[in-house]
């Protein structure tokens, strides 16, 4: 799939679009989901234009990897998940429900988060 860089991530990462950021890095852009499916549930987005983790998997190169792997890391840290837990969970097409065709993973946390799929 081509990369559409008029969905919605891509209009926040060039401020079209506001969001309520947590942290960012040179690689990557973290913030608060819209639609909070957890008391604590925020989108780290790598800043280049990948449309799932498989794309970014592919073609990200290890610099750009690094740092949205450590945007994640960070992003928690800053959000003082780690000691309680928390969970990460990135959707890659249609089977996995993913909505928004640029690569993201969701941070959930806040509470005990239950079964890792729904039942
Ligand atoms: P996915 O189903 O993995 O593609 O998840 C897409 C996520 O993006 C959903 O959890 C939405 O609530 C979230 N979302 C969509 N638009 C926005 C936005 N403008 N700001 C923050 N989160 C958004």
């Amino acid at each position: 799939m081509a990369y559409d860089d008029q969905n919605i991530f891509a209009r926040i990462l060039r401020g079209e679009i506001p969001c309520d950021k947590v942290f960012e890095n040179d690689h990557a852009l973290a913030f608060k989901d819209i639609n909070p499916q957890a008391p604590t549930h925020v989108l780290v987005i790598p800043k280049g234009p990948y449309v799932s983790a498989d794309d970014f998997s592919a073609k990200a190169s290890d610099a750009e990897i690094a740092g949205f792997m450590r945007a994640i890391g960070d992003t928690a840290r800053a959000l003082g998940l780690p000691d309680a837990g928390y969970r990460i969970l990135a959707n890659h097409g249609t089977n996995a429900g993913q909505e928004v065709p640029h690569f993201h993973i969701h941070i959930f946390g806040g509470k005990p988060l239950g079964p890792m799929l729904a039942r």
